[in-house]
């Protein structure tokens, strides 16, 4: 938070004028006329004996000259001081005062921020404030929301209730699963199915296309309102779901009844045969259609896991590599600052997890990350 130290400066002017009469002699602390006199006179009376060597500068203590022009004060002559220093005119004065950091203009009295910076007037100050991104006013406290590089909010608008899909305090409407949202998110927000499905299997298209990630099986989607995709990940805690991944093997159990003899009785054999294999993704309704690219990636990628990894069950794996597939395709389509939530996140699972597939990836690359994955699932399979 950045919070301007005002200050007001200025310095004592003072304005005086020169008391002598003698040109070329002007002394700031001026001797009684009388004395003065005196000493002039003999002066002019060993002037011949000086005349060449001694000059009227050598006599005077202290040369009246303005110190910024350098000009000798004449006698009688208007002149200022001010800390010390002695200046011919107003003119002379004014250069000596700051420059307003916005306007340029030089003044006298202003106000300086916490980084020293120097303001004229009140409206200079004012326009160095940050712009708050709801109300467009500037203020000089508030808040800033969405990380290091988020949005500034003034104190009024940062109390206001955060749009679910980007987090920010903008004026939000209500949808009707009780959620809000904000103009900005709502303007993209999908909510029709056929809408949803295109941009999904063109996530699905940009997974394989640039990522090398695909899987052939039928998914079925669903987008959702909030209280159906809870009761699909109950218990997901303090991280808002935005999407879920379901797989389910519905298995059969076959009970073979063999070799009945006389002395042992029928033998059971048990057999476990697949029925079938369901998947499918859940998606919540109304999320901009950028953040949704990223929320298809994210689910998707859980698919792909779940299909050739199948033993991984470690959260942190699972979905650090779900936040790494979506950071990809952010990057891939442009969505860069959707990147900064997955990077700056903090959850054990989700951001710990990302964090530790960057580094892979940073380290040895795409391959290195699928390598990981392999070791991670020969490590949990159970027949390793
Ligand atoms: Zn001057
Ligand atoms: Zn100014
Ligand atoms: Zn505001
Ligand atoms: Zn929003
Ligand atoms: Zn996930």
């Amino acid at each position: 938070m950045f919070l301007p130290r005002i200050q007001t400066m200025g310095r004592q002017i003072m304005r005086k004028k020169c008391e002598t009469n003698e040109i070329g002699l002007g002394k700031r602390k001026f001797l009684p006329p009388a004395l003065f006199h005196l000493i002039f006179a003999a002066f002019l009376t060993f002037l011949p004996f000086f005349s060449g060597f001694f000059s009227p500068e050598l006599l005077s203590a202290e040369p009246a000259a303005c110190s910024v022009c350098g000009r000798r004060i004449k006698g009688g002559e208007t002149y200022y001081t001010a800390s010390g220093k002695i200046y011919c005119s107003k003119k002379c004065f004014e250069t000596t005062f700051p420059k307003c950091t916005v306007c340029g203009k030089k003044s006298e009295k202003g106000f300086r921020n916490e980084s020293g910076a120097f303001f004229c007037s009140r409206e200079c100050l004012s326009s160095s404030w940050n712009k708050c991104a709801g109300c467009g006013k500037r203020a000089q406290s508030g808040l800033i929301v969405g990380g290091e590089d988020g949005k500034f909010f003034c104190p009024d608008c940062a109390q206001k209730p955060r749009c679910f899909a980007c987090g920010m305090p903008f004026d939000c409407e209500k949808i009707e699963d009780g959620r809000l949202i904000c103009p900005h998110c709502q303007e993209s927000a999908v909510t029709d199915f056929n809408e949803f499905l295109e941009i999904l299997n063109n996530t699905r298209k940009l997974m394989r296309e640039k990522l090398q990630i695909q899987t052939e099986h039928e998914i079925t989607f669903r987008l959702v309102d909030r209280p159906t995709l809870d009761k699909i990940t109950p218990g997901s805690g303090s991280q808002d779901e935005l999407g879920a991944f379901k797989f389910e093997k519905m298995t059969e159990k076959v009970v073979l009844h063999t070799g009945a003899t006389l002395f042992s009785g029928p033998t059971k054999k048990t057999i476990e045969e697949n029925v079938s294999i369901s998947r499918k993704i859940f998606i919540l309704s109304h999320l901009p259609k950028k953040k949704l690219i990223e929320v298809c990636a994210h689910e998707l990628a859980h698919d792909w896991m779940q299909e050739f990894f199948p033993h991984i069950n470690r959260l942190k794996t699972k979905e650090g590599w779900a936040e790494f597939v979506a950071w990809r395709i952010n990057s891939i389509v442009g969505s860069e600052d959707l990147n900064r939530r997955i990077e700056q996140n903090l959850h054990p699972d989700y951001g710990d997890g990302f964090r530790m597939m960057k580094q892979i990836y940073t380290k040895s690359g795409f391959k290195g990350v699928l390598r990981f994955i392999e070791e991670e699932n020969r490590k949990e399979s159970p027949n390793k």
